[in-house]
């Protein structure tokens, strides 16, 4: 039987749950910017794992630092030590400016932690009445698909049918100054989190003085600024962490994605001692957290994105990139936005029923993934290792691919 592109995806099809509509693109093979379908043809990545491959794939340092570790010890569980956990803390709380970090898997992981972490302070430092601590978040957030986290999603493909939901939460707009002040001035609210700037939701970058406001209205209520950069952070927006535009530093920093280049799955959450050690012995944990080989991955992935001095690179071929995109002569775009290299472009509706998923397929024929969200909205995303020249040649692409749809 000839394995194409076909044979696994009807494998996938039949033999896998539906939760996912992928684009008909098999991938075997990943270099950097690069990756390789079971048929030969080669891509640029424009997604990059949703953020988590900002190293570009399998970066050699950190490949080699999972063999040795993986070679070594994998796993502990926390019932005992391992002599990587420390030193890896030692690392990432540093790295981070934080008095101490708590180590999980994926990304909604952290941001339950963080969830918990916030009630935990309310009750035993800022002295909330038991379980009637608030948090706020926003319209149009994505922090994860776990029961509690989509309890206060406003997307109903996320929520819906998922019910009965966890209280505590109050929604608001986001981006709106006015309706964030006057929430965090709510009796018994703990907490904010936001994502500084909505990856799934479209890449929606806030208005400038949004972070900052967030921020000072936070100190001025004894309430924690929890943001969670888990697609943001890491060098994404052309910053260590998006906060840093508007040198923002959150109380509770959420982070996953990047943290291990894309190799396992790796996250954190970070705080100073006054809210992490709210948090005791049995009151919180995973058996995966903190084990050897994600903390040796990790501290080396976070090297290279130093090393290489990714946070730059990110910033200045973002701004190539949308000055490219803003070149383009063609009415079906309607919008350019993004920071560093996490951005988004809208392309108006054909009026012959064709979307940005459309695009994202021609895209695809034409050697470039990206992925649109929602019916409008395509991201563009690569690894940040991208050059000067592969941001020309994929420009080009994008540029080709569009003009051949303009009337
Ligand atoms: N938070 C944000 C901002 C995200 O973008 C995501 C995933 O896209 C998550 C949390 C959840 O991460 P994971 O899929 O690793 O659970």
């Amino acid at each position: 039987m000839n394995k194409g592109n076909a044979y696994y995806i009807e494998l996938e099809d039949k033999f896998g749950a539906h939760n996912y509509h992928p684009l008909p693109a098999v991938l075997e093979k990943g270099d950097g910017v690069y990756v390789w379908d079971v048929e030969g043809k080669k891509y640029f990545d424009f997604l990059s794992a949703y953020s988590a491959v900002n190293q570009g794939h399998c970066h050699p340092r950190i490949i080699n630092k999972l063999k040795e570790q993986a070679e070594k010890l994998t796993l502990t569980s926390r019932a005992f030590y391992n002599n990587v956990l420390g030193e890896y803390e030692e690392f990432v709380a540093g790295y981070f400016g934080y008095d101490k970090v708590l180590p999980m898997n994926t990304g909604v992981e952290a941001v339950e932690t963080a969830l918990k972490l916030c009630r935990k302070w309310a009750y035993e430092v800022k002295k909330l009445p038991e379980n009637e601590a608030q948090i706020v978040v926003v319209k149009d957030n994505f922090h994860g698909r776990t029961l509690s986290v989509v309890s206060f999603s406003s997307d109903p493909d996320s929520y819906g049918g998922y019910g009965p939901f966890l209280p505590g939460f109050k929604t608001i707009e986001y981006n709106d100054m006015e309706a964030m002040e006057a929430a965090i001035k709510q009796p018994n609210v703990a907490g904010v989190m936001i994502e500084p700037i909505q990856g799934e939701a479209g890449v929606i970058v806030p208005q400038e003085g949004y972070l900052s406001n967030i921020r000072k209205w936070c100190t001025e209520q004894n309430v924690l600024f929890i943001a969670d950069e888990v697609q943001t952070g890491i060098a994404r927006t052309g910053r260590m962490l998006a906060c840093d535009h508007e040198n923002v530093r959150p109380d509770i920093l959420i982070l996953g994605k990047a943290l291990s280049g894309g190799v396992l799955p790796v996250s954190a959450v970070l705080a100073d001692d006054e809210i992490m050690l709210c948090i005791q012995p049995g009151q919180h944990g995973s058996t995966y957290g903190g084990n050897p080989l994600s903390c040796a991955v990790a501290m080396e992935a976070l090297k290279v994105v130093t090393d290489e001095n990714l946070v730059d690179n990110a910033e200045k071929m973002g701004q190539l990139f949308r000055e490219r995109m803003r070149n383009i002569k063609s009415e079906l775009v309607t919008d350019v936005r993004g920071k560093g290299l996490l951005n988004a472009i809208d392309i108006q509706p054909f009026g012959n029923g064709k979307t940005a998923y459309d695009v994202c397929l021609l895209l695809r024929d034409n050697g470039l993934l990206a992925k649109q969200t929602h019916t409008h909205t395509i991201r563009f995303a690569p690894p940040l290792v991208i050059t000067e020249s592969q941001i020309h040649e994929c420009a080009d692409i994008i540029e080709r691919t569009i003009m051949g749809l303009t009337p």
